[in-house]
């Protein structure tokens, strides 16, 4: 595992700034990384899921540390709108889930009052704030079904409406037939018409 500094310096580039929310997905994905007894994320990548709750800065800093990408199903992504995580030790079968505290914030401006600007203070305090100062751990337990795994495709089957095909069992069964997500009714948009 690298420094929490070279850490930072690569994930600034990677995510184009340097933020708090590098600093807080840094430290996150070190600290799961550490208490899964996982010291080296590349030579233990396929070790490793991970849970992202955000669709914000922290969480390109978590895929960094860990390795975790989207396109290689190791890192999922709920739109939970918080700042937290979960690391899951496939090998150890053990999970822990890391959320970010909401009075990290106020401590932040305590601690780096001579500041004035809230984000600079986050920015300079989070790298030095006690790990239980800014998060919250909890041991999980996470339902993984074999479909939700790395790896190749456990099936593919076509949308008796639209024909679309869908992998990995997202397929629903309504009234006796195949749908995909959109045509069983959950759909995030709406047609309006073939290009
Ligand atoms: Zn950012
Ligand atoms: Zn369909």
């Amino acid at each position: 595992m690298k420094t929490l500094e070279e850490y930072l310096a690569v994930a600034a580039q990677n995510h184009g700034h340097m933020c708090p929310g590098q600093v807080l997905g840094v430290r996150m994905a070190m600290l799961g990384l550490s208490r899964l007894g996982i010291d080296d994320p590349v030579k233990h990548r396929k070790r490793l899921l991970t849970f992202v709750e955000i669709d914000r800065c922290a969480t390109d800093a978590v895929s960094l540390v860990t390795g975790c990408r989207l396109g290689k199903r190791s890192l999922k992504y709920l739109d939970y709108g918080k700042v937290a995580a979960t690391f899951v030790d496939l090998e150890g079968h053990q999970a822990v889930r890391i959320v970010a505290r909401d009075d990290a914030r106020q401590k932040a401006k305590a601690m780096r009052g001579n500041l004035t600007d809230p984000y600079q203070q986050q920015l300079e305090a989070y790298k030095v704030m006690a790990d239980d100062e800014l998060f919250t751990l909890q041991q999980v337990h996470v339902k993984l079904r074999p479909e939700d795994l790395p790896g190749r495709p456990r099936s593919r089957v076509a949308c008796d409406q639209c024909g679309e095909g869908v992998n990995d069992g997202r397929e629903s069964c309504v009234n006796g037939r195949t749908l995909c997500r959109n045509c069983a009714g959950e759909s995030y948009y709406e047609v309006l018409g073939d290009q």
